[in-house]
């Protein structure tokens, strides 16, 4: 790295970095230029407490701000570009059928003039004037209405594409982008949509909690690049083996949800356990290197939805129980605590 000789911390992030032991992540490389740029005030201001040293920094940080602060704009951005191209290229319709209609009606008073001449005429000469103009008008009109439909047609498909590009924006706001799985705020809201349906249809909803058994130690040995490869691993194992009406979410870093609609509690530890043997047996190579990576664990937690629940009360057991799976020796599945009953 090049020495500059006016070097301020505040104004390069790679400095600034290294000064607050931050890893030299993608992530983190781009919240901490935003923050030396200063274009985000609201960046900025959120990120002040982690660069004064008050409070210290880590990837669940990260993630947050990068989630709230810059995949979110990017998301506004796209949806305003193409709030601003639907109305522009509406505009541009509504012009062409203005002229559309101005068209057809001095088309009309072509064939009203017509009309009109042809009460009084004798002369042959003059009826053939006459049809000839009548033939240029009509030709006029086709062609004019040619252009209509074309310059339709291509709006249409116009419009197509930019319906295209908003479902992808939708999908992609829904997302998480290291795993291809939902992110946290599609699971707040499945979980809350989930837990109202099952209040009125009295269906059982199960939620599992998973987490990923000494993942630092992966990181710290074989490094960053690959804990996201083993975070992919474990996301595809779980998409694959949820059932379809199931909803499988990072919840955040190495830690994974499961929502279960419709599913009673022994289904969902069936499901769950199957995952955890699938990931238990999977054998793993580094894939820069292909060196062994040895076994990757999950512990789970499950919860089931019960009527009264709060939403943080439904997650919190859930995490008790994955809690308690870790306390038991990890790469197990345990159930929440019963209900206590009253005596
Ligand atoms: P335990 O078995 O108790 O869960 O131990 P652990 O090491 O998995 O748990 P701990 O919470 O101590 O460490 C989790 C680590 O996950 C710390 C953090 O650096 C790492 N991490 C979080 N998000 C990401 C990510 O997106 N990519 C990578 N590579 N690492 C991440
Ligand atoms: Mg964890
Ligand atoms: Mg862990």
């Amino acid at each position: 790295m090049t020495n500059k000789s006016k070097k301020t911390t505040s104004t390069d992030p790679i400095q600034l970095m290294q000064g607050l032991n931050v890893e030299p992540s993608p992530i983190n490389y781009e919240l901490f230029y935003n923050f030396t740029q200063a274009s985000n005030q609201a960046l900025v201001k959120a990120m002040q407490p982690y660069t004064s040293g008050k409070k210290s920094w880590d990837n669940s940080v990260a993630e947050t701000l990068h989630h709230k602060h810059i995949a979110n704009d990017r998301i506004h951005k796209i949806l305003d570009d193409t709030t601003k191209s639907v109305g522009d290229e509406l505009k541009s319709v509504m012009k062409v059928l203005e002229q559309a209609g101005q068209d057809a009606a001095s088309y009309g008073k072509v064939l009203e003039g017509a009309g009109g001449n042809l009460v009084d005429v004798s002369d042959p000469r003059s009826i053939r004037d006459i049809v000839e103009h009548l033939l240029q008008a009509t030709a006029d009109m086709q062609s004019r209405s040619n252009v209509l439909e074309s310059k339709l047609a291509k709006t249409n498909q116009q419009v197509e594409t930019l319906q295209g590009n908003l479902d992808r924006v939708k999908i992609e706001a829904m997302t998480d982008s290291l795993s291809g799985l939902c992110n946290r705020k599609r699971f707040d809201e499945v979980l809350k949509d989930e837990m109202e349906q099952s209040a009125k249809t009295k269906e059982p909803l199960a939620l599992v909690f998973c987490d990923i058994d000494h993942f630092k130690r992966f990181n710290d040995t074989w490094g960053h690049q690959t804990g996201d490869q083993i975070i992919r691993f474990v996301s595809s194992t779980l998409k694959r083996h949820v059932s379809k009406h199931h909803v499988a979410a990072r919840y955040g870093g190495e830690e994974f949800a499961i929502i279960m609609p419709a599913t009673d509690l022994s289904v969902a530890i069936d499901v769950a356990q199957n995952i955890r043997e699938k990931i238990e047996r999977k054998k793993l190579v580094r894939k820069s290197t292909n060196e062994d990576l040895g076994k990757v664990t999950i512990s789970m937690g499950v919860s089931l939805f019960r009527d009264t629940d709060e939403i943080e009360e439904f997650i919190e057991r859930a995490d008790m129980a994955l809690y308690q799976s870790k306390q038991n020796g990890r790469n197990r599945l345990s159930v929440e605590a019963a209900t206590e009953k009253a005596a």
